[in-house]
């Protein structure tokens, strides 16, 4: 019965930003659970390496370069994996971007940028593979929010936009396909070691040793933390849960 709960073999995953960061991590949690996964990214050469780490596992994995804020090759790659792997199941909005700066000093084409990467993939994304999903009988879509869908900070205007809208994206998709059976859920990161963060330690002074102090676990995340919820997400077993926004986060959100 358990392994039935969990067992995604003959499901056909997508996961955008697959290639690398906490996308790679879902990505080997639904393969080793039995899913075909598309990656999908801009970066060929780096989707390329992760889908032949995931094949590694003993799935099918394609990757297939794509921005998917581009809502014409946003509909080529669905078609792409209709066409190679026969089907679509799961899909984790997980492609994300991030510019650090006060509001006051954050140009438009800046914001447009992060809103589009953050939020409209996802709207572009889940509608275009709607019409598998309710073909197949079902489905599960995983966005990924973080923990400025829940706090602001000076330096993440648009990003707190973003991640605060797939929250509200995801209520709203999880009540207009609930009758298609498709349940959507958001997964809310702490502070994880990526390249993202890489970055942002170097931009932030003294954020590594304020995340370690404010962290019950006391320590940042691994990607390797997100193959469980990824899979628990995309799996009958959460089948009567929807609309939700799960922290996965050390405790982070919940310390006072
Ligand atoms: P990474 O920078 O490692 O991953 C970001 C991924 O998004 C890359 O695979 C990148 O692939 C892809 N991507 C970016 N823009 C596009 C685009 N236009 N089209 C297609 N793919 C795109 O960062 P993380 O793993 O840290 O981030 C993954 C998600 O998790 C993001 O949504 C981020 O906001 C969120 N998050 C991360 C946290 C953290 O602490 N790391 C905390 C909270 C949330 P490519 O360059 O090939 O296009």
């Amino acid at each position: 019965m358990t392994t039935k709960l969990f067992d995604l073999k003959g499901k056909v995953a997508i996961v955008t930003g697959g290639n690398g960061g906490i996308g790679l991590g879902m990505a080997r949690g639904l393969a080793d659970a039995g899913a075909d996964i598309a990656v999908v990214g801009r970066n060929a050469a780096k989707s390329k390496e992760a889908a032949a780490d995931l094949a590694s596992r003993g799935v099918k994995a394609i990757a297939i370069e794509t921005d998917v804020t581009d809502k014409g090759a946003v509909a080529a790659m669905t078609d792409r994996v209709t066409r190679e792997l026969g089907r679509i199941d799961i899909l984790v909005n997980n492609a994300g971007i991030n510019i650090r700066k006060p509001p006051h000093q954050l140009e438009i084409g800046e914001w447009d940028s992060v809103i589009s990467t953050n939020l409209t993939s996802a709207f572009l994304c889940s509608k275009a593979v709607h019409p598998a999903m309710k073909q197949a009988g079902g489905g599960k879509i995983i966005n990924i929010g973080s923990m400025m869908s829940i706090f602001g900070a000076s330096f993440t205007p648009a990003y707190a936009a973003s991640k605060g809208g797939i929250v509200q994206f995801t209520r709203s998709c999880a009540c207009a396909w609930a009758a298609d059976n498709i349940q959507a859920n958001a997964i809310l990161p702490g502070w994880i070691d990526t390249d993202l963060t890489k970055r942002a330690r170097k931009e932030v002074d003294g954020l590594h040793e304020r995340v370690l102090a404010r962290t019950p676990a006391a320590r940042w995340g691994a990607i390797g933390d997100f193959a469980g919820i990824a899979v628990f997400l995309a799996s009958p077993a959460s089948d009567f849960l929807t609309g939700t926004a799960i922290p996965v986060d050390g405790g982070f959100s919940i310390q006072g």
